[in-house]
């Protein structure tokens, strides 16, 4: 049908924030939805799992890279425009673009995203969120694309709660509309420096992380909280570390490894679970074949 092509064994660490990880077996970047409706066909025809991949900053990527066709989705797949008041933009588009795109339109209600270094569909995904707000709160609908067909589908039918969706593997964010309020520039600007301020004051933004490794569980402290009651702060193991700022986030402190990444998350989970009695549930997504010990 189509002369599609992926190209085979493409590293993923340099598409990941914490710059670990092996190949994808098969990548591809499709740019328009012909383009994607062609890979996911391709994989389909030969039995072959798809991942997507946004800005990487919630991924961890096996060492020996994923078995799977990875897209990332570019050109058309990643555009944004303003119509009126409401943000529509690609699976692929940064929230940082938007976010400019909604300030020179005058635009506000985005602003939350701004220290959220992701795409619009990994904030589908993962209902991202930060300061009281999150994907749910802004979204109208998002287009998801598989290999059986696409569906246009609102909070509801993605079921967005905490860090979470419904949206299953094979399954791609390739657009998505956002209702936006009138805000003048200037107060969007001043706004989003705030949070970009408080943030600078409470988590490692200067270092390689995939943001918060574990969701804050049903408990009246954070996980964040409960790591450092458990004395994990700058704790190392091989090249990754436990933030010495925060210690919801492990940091690359350099030639990092997943496996180091998973260890550290391993003992952190093991101590939190004998101190607390609680088991926390990670946050980050895994690529591959990548899973923590039961306890
Ligand atoms: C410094 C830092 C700070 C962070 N702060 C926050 C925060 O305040 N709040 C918060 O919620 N998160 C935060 N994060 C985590 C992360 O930025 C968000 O989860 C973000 O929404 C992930 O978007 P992404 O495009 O990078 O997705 P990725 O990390 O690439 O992928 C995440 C998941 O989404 C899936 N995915 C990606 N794109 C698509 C698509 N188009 N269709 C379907 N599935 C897709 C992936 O398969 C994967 O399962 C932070 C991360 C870092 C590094």
């Amino acid at each position: 049908m189509s002369s599609f092509e992926p190209e085979q064994n493409v590293g993923l660490a340099r598409l990941t924030t914490i710059g670990t990880g092996g190949p994808a077996r098969w990548f591809a970047r499709p740019r328009t939805s012909a383009e994607l409706q062609a890979a996911l066909h391709w994989a389909e025809e030969r039995q072959v799992a798809v991942e997507v991949i946004g800005l990487g900053s919630n991924v961890l990527v096996h060492d020996d890279g994923v078995e799977a066709l990875v897209l990332r989705l570019e050109g058309e797949l990643a555009a944004v425009e303003i119509v009126g008041s409401t943000l529509s933009a690609g699976g692929g588009a940064t929230n940082a673009v938007c976010l400019h795109r909604a300030r020179d339109a005058d635009l506000g209600g985005f602003e939350f995203a701004s220290a959220i270094p992701g795409t619009v569909g990994g904030g589908t995904r993962m209902n991202a969120g930060a300061y009281g707000r999150d994907w749910s709160d802004v979204l109208i609908d998002a287009t998801v694309v598989a290999a059986d067909g696409s569906r246009t589908v609102g909070v509801d039918g993605l079921g967005l709660s905490y860090r979470h969706s419904n949206l299953r593997p094979g399954e791609v964010v390739a657009h998505a509309r956002f209702a936006l309020e009138s805000r003048p520039a200037g107060e969007v600007k001043a706004h989003v420096a705030e949070l970009l301020a408080q943030r600078k004051a409470t988590q490692p933004t200067n270092r390689r992380t995939f943001g918060s490794v574990f969701k804050n569980p049903a408990h009246e402290l954070g996980a964040g909280r409960m790591l450092d009651d458990c004395g994990l702060k700058g704790y190392v193991i091989g090249g990754a570390r436990i933030s010495p700022v925060h210690a919801n986030f492990i940091e690359n402190a350099g030639g990092a490894s997943s496996a180091d990444a998973i260890a550290l998350m391993a003992e952190a989970r093991s101590r939190v679970h004998e101190r607390f009695g609680v088991v926390l549930e990670h946050e980050v997504r895994f690529l591959g074949p990548l899973e923590l010990p039961v306890l």
